[in-house]
């Protein structure tokens, strides 16, 4: 079979799974069209200064290659296209993409052709002459991305203008924006980045319009204070959500009512208030949706906060409640000593011959009463509008995205044709969304699964009206996937082919797409390794916040200690610093004074006369778990706890001195 796609994120991923699908009977073969001179899509070509992805790495990293243990949580675009190189490489794709080779056209050939599609195609670089090619073949992946044709709508008068008006599709870095005055149209995260670049760039005045609002929450879980006590672990929320409340042994009717999205969101709703004095978001006092939108049900969360300091500072006010008992979020020292300001307010009506921008009466909204007899002459618009989806090169003959009824991929009558990366996630990553429904469609066309026929649960609610009908819940669409390519682990099958800690991390996990490769059609041989590392780590980097099964024995400001799942011996416990770092020389020493005294008292308390404290840092010496803890592992018997091996040498002793010399001299 030949296949033909686009390239980028969801393009290499969908080629890169077919291919690796090929067997000597059921041959494929796969070519991959890209537009621009290089891979990487949006997150190369509309990336901007300073721009960072808001989903963590290890959400939106592909399952068999991930990011450097010790790389950070959150990466910046250039660095996500350098993963997506290595990922080329390493799967030897290259001369399976064809670059500079815009799609013009795709139509069906007459029936009785050797193959089913004709792709029509430019060849040749901008410098030479382009000529048209065709491709034909018999199934194709169309991943062109939800992020590519600029959404801009029309405001009356925006001619009137004085100044620059462009999409931020062409916003670059701050020299578009330094010393004028700026008004950012939108409220969705790339609408916050440049609200925030725009003051960092001295702007003159910011003005935010949107029509009718957002839900601000980090992308990680930092800078709050609870009872005096500040929280700073960093979590990354899109790894918060557990498998095993949430997708695994979820009843039908509990599903089709999304109730449990409902339930969370009550929780949180009180949980925000507690931390941050206000329900609209985490710390978001203004711009809040309304009440019948405000939830996990209805909005792709707006992760990008940094601008949330600037925005708050006219309607904060100083809760006397939560003041009293130490809860409070801590904007950046930064941002929280400037005296700026980005002003919010509604849509543009109108802007008049002047260049003045009338806003649309909305008398509820605080920020509208704010504004509304301020004289607000921008000489710089960006539109952050979004992005339309449209696909001028598919003949009438074929569906479009928005026909994709099975599962967003497909349409029943035509499963040549697959649509991958047209869903958006309220909390998550395209990405590895693609991966899934590449392998969800590769399953289909290989025969390995039959067309699902049961109604979706995993569509965010929207109103008719609404311009974005592609929002789906991240943990309910990939697991729905899973379970109809047959990638979503049994439980008990999980236990009986990689034990009880893998069972573990997969159910307080989140939907990460390595765990769809543990069993099942795609089982890759590295998954069990990655979900023993970077994901167990997700979630014992939780702590006392999370979900995570430990049988905690002690817990002070600065340390935690519990048993061993899987202990050596009986009393085998772990003491782990609370502040994160992989390795013993990342953790500062204040946060390390506990730490023996208390294995101490475990060895005491747990009757061990003879024990070994192991502490272990780097793969090579034996570290599995990338936050640094200590072992207390009683040694009752010749076979039960610790055994080691020590290759001891003999010493230079001239060596031994210089060595000494040196150590010391460092000390
Ligand atoms: C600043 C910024 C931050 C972001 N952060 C995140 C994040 O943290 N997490 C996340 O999941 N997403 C993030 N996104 C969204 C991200 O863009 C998408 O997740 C990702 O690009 C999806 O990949 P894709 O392959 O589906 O589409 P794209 O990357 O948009 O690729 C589409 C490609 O199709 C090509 N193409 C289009 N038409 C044709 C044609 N006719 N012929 C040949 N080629 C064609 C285009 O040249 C383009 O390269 C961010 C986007 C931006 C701009």
């Amino acid at each position: 079979m030949a296949f033909m796609r686009e390239n980028r994120p969801g393009g290499l991923v969908a080629l890169k799974t077919l291919l690796e699908s090929s067997t000597p009977e059921q041959q494929i073969e796969a070519c991959l069209f890209e537009a621009e001179s290089d891979i990487g899509g949006t997150f190369n070509y509309r990336s901007y200064q300073n721009a960072e992805l808001v989903s963590s790495k290890q959400l939106t990293t592909f399952s068999d290659h991930r990011l450097p243990l010790d790389s950070p949580d959150h990466i910046s675009l250039p660095e996500y296209v350098d993963y997506l190189r290595s990922y080329v490489a390493k799967f030897n794709l290259d001369t399976h993409i064809k670059l500079n080779s815009p799609v013009i056209r795709v139509e069906r050939l007459p029936d009785g052709s050797e193959w089913k599609h004709r792709v029509s195609y430019l060849d040749g670089t901008d410098a030479e002459e382009k000529k048209e090619r065709f491709y034909d073949c018999s199934h194709i992946a169309v991943c062109t991305g939800l992020h590519v044709e600029p959404n801009i709508p029309t405001i009356p008068g925006i001619e009137h203008i004085n100044g620059d008006v462009f999409h931020s599709s062409l916003y670059k870095d701050r020299s578009q924006v330094a010393g004028r005055n700026v008004l950012v149209l939108g409220c969705g995260e790339t609408a916050m980045d440049i609200a925030y670049e725009s003051i960092k760039a001295d702007a003159q005045s910011v003005t935010m319009c949107f029509r009718t609002g957002f839900l601000s929450f980090p992308k990680s879980l930092s800078r709050f204070q609870v009872f005096g006590k500040t929280f700073s672990g960093g979590l990354p929320i899109d790894g918060l959500i557990t498998n095993l409340f949430e997708t695994a042994y979820v009843h039908r009717a509990i599903a089709h009512s999304r109730l449990r999205w409902f339930v969370s969101d009550f929780v949180i709703k009180r949980v925000l208030w507690f931390l941050t004095g206000t329900q609209a978001g985490m710390n978001q006092h203004v711009g809040g949706l309304p009440q019948e939108r405000l939830g996990r049900a209805f909005v792709f969360l707006n992760k990008s906060n940094k601008a949330m300091p600037y925005l708050n500072r006219p309607y904060q006010k100083h809760n006397p409640i939560l003041a009293c008992i130490g809860n409070r979020y801590i904007d950046p020292p930064e941002d929280a000593n400037s005296n700026r300001v980005v002003d919010t307010c509604t849509w543009p009506e109108y802007i008049d011959d002047s260049g003045r921008v009338h806003f649309q009466a909305n008398p509820k909204r605080k920020d509208w009463q704010r504004l509304k007899n301020r004289v607000i002459k921008p000489d710089c618009v960006v539109y952050c509008s979004g992005y339309k989806q449209t696909f001028p090169y598919l003949d009438s003959a074929y569906p479009t995205a928005s026909d994709a009824q099975i599962r967003n991929i497909i349409h029943p009558s035509h499963q040549d044709i697959a649509f991958i990366g047209f869903v958006r996630p309220g909390v998550g990553a395209i990405p590895p969304i693609a991966e899934q429904q590449a392998m969800w469609w590769t399953a289909l066309i290989t025969g390995k699964m039959a067309m699902p026929t049961d109604p979706p649960h995993y569509h965010l609610l929207a109103a008719k009206t609404s311009r974005i009908h592609y929002g789906v819940d991240h943990s309910a669409y990939m697991s729905t996937l899973a379970r109809d390519f047959g990638g979503a682990p049994g439980l008990m099958e999980l236990y009986r082919e990689h034990g009880l800690r893998i069972l573990l991390i997969y159910c307080f996990g989140a939907s990460f797409v390595t765990f769809y490769r543990l069993l099942g059609p795609f089982k890759s041989a590295v998954a069990p390794e990655i979900a023993r590392t970077e994901l167990a780590e997700t979630i014992l980097r939780r702590g006392i916040l999370g979900d995570i099964p430990s049988f905690k024995i002690f817990e002070s400001d600065k340390v935690f200690a519990f048993l061993d799942i899987q202990p050596l011996s009986r009393g085998h416990a772990l003491v782990i610093p609370k502040f994160h770092g992989a390795k013993l020389t990342d953790i500062p020493d204040e946060d390390l004074l506990e730490i023996l005294p208390v294995a101490k008292k475990i060895a005491i308390a747990s009757g061990a006369t003879d024990f070994n404290i192991l502490q272990n840092n780097g793969r090579i010496a034996h570290q599995v778990v990338d936050h640094v803890h200590f072992h207390m592992i009683p040694k009752p018997n010749e076979q039960e706890g610790m055994g080691i091996s020590w290759p001891a040498k003999e010493s230079d002793m001239d060596k031994l001195k210089a060595l000494h010399e040196e150590i010391k001299s460092k000390m």
